[in-house]
């Protein structure tokens, strides 16, 4: 007799079944208004605090122009890869303006930030090389090392001497170090300058995924190598997205001349998959000119952050001490987690609940994000109801 065969539907209702009890099922909520501070779910007005809108460009008059005349333009679908027939100036403009705003040589287009991290592993590391990844980093890096031929070894979070151990293992492999530029749960900004400095004693290169400092750290909004000064010789892959402070969608990997050719040759995620849409690649020009425009974006979103942490010390909330726009509230427990979300609901504010395996077990948390299209009122109306809360 043969045994019994394992059934995708009865795996299915087990997994199911076991998420729920555990209170990790997770439910998507449809809303029908543009992102921005204020957003309503079944007629219901919530003020919003879970957005990566943080320069609140999403909904920007100006963007929405640019995203029409860019339609207008270039029709809605890219139709090709772009290295068929789908790269447009649109591409090759956005591409331009990006490598002049990080201060790298090149720049290269991907439709998300997702599928430039799988990338970026796949197209520089082979089957005897490494990659070194901080255990925070984002989902996203993550799997781009487990989908790899390369091996994968992850060290504490922003620890560099462990960091160095690892590095330290023979090997004649190349070797790769990624890191969140901004930690995308918990804000902190990495230390990036001792990450550069151990991987140029150990002869590896470093990748910063920069989904949540692109656009709103440094000088001019140039992101967490802009923050530290660091130039294409110490950040040699330098990964952002446009979802986020940008307000459009897409990403991209910035480096020198021959790195980014490297990506045209064969990074496969580029090579078999559609070219962002040209009207998405042509508002995002747009948004890069608000972000030197419109400074004050920047500048209040700051003191939104300072106002915020301010407030939440006094009141004794559990936060993290992150300098960012992201300000998690640690709850521990998950089901901890999901009854004060469920309680802001109730009271009119939209902050989801963040659990494992999104983040480690027993640090759930609410991930409060702050935006340039908040008002001062909107912040003190969350501490206020915060500290009821508790
Ligand atoms: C959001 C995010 C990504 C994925 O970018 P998408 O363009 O949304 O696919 C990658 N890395 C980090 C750190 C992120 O926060």
């Amino acid at each position: 007799m043969c045994p019994q065969k394992a059934d995708i539907r009865d795996a299915i209702k087990a997994n199911i079944g076991q998420i729920t009890l555990d209170g990790l099922k997770r439910n998507r909520r449809a809303h029908d208004t543009p992102q921005g501070p204020v957003i309503r779910f079944n007629n219901k007005n919530l003020i919003n605090f879970c957005s990566n809108d943080y320069l609140g460009l999403a909904n920007h008059p100006a963007l929405i122009t640019a995203m029409k005349q860019g339609v207008d333009q270039y029709g809605v679908g890219a139709g090709a890869s772009q290295l068929v027939c789908g790269y447009t100036t649109a591409h090759e403009k956005l591409e331009e303006r990006v490598s002049a705003f990080t201060g790298r040589q090149r720049a290269i287009i991907f439709s998300s930030g997702y599928l430039a991290n799988l990338s970026i592993v796949n197209t520089l590391l082979d089957r005897a090389d490494m990659v070194l990844g901080d255990r925070l980093n984002h989902a996203s890096m993550i799997d781009a090392a487990r989908m790899s031929r390369a091996g994968f070894k992850r060290y504490w979070h922003v620890d560099t001497d462990a960091l160095r151990n690892l590095l330290q293992a023979p090997g004649a492999g190349k070797k790769l170090v990624m890191t969140d530029g901004v930690f995308s749960m918990d804000g902190d900004i990495a230390p990036i300058p001792d990450l550069f400095r151990v991987c140029a004693e150990m002869n590896a290169w470093l990748a910063v995924d920069d989904a949540h400092g692109f656009g709103v750290l440094g000088e001019s909004g140039g992101g967490t190598v802009q923050h530290y000064g660091l130039s294409a010789q110490e950040v040699p892959i330098l990964m952002g997205t446009f979802g986020k402070a940008l307000g459009t969608a897409g990403a991209f990997i910035a480096g020198d001349e021959d790195v980014i050719e490297q990506f045209i040759q064969s990074a496969r995620t580029l090579i078999y998959s559609t070219a962002l849409p040209p009207a998405l690649a042509f508002a995002t020009v747009r948004a890069l000119d608000l972000i030197n425009e419109e400074k004050w974006r920047r500048e209040h979103l700051y003191a939104l952050i300072n106002r915020f942490k301010k407030g939440a010390r006094e009141l004794g909330l559990s936060i993290t001490g992150s300098d960012t726009a992201i300000q998690p509230l640690l709850t521990g427990a998950a089901e901890k987690a999901v009854e004060l979300s469920r309680q802001l609901l109730e009271k009119g504010f939209n902050v989801v609940a963040i659990r494992p395996p999104t983040v480690p077990n027993g640090t759930s948390r609410l991930r409060i994000t702050l935006t340039a299209a908040h008002s001062e009122a909107q912040v003190d109306q969350l501490l206020d109801v915060l500290s009821v809360l508790g």
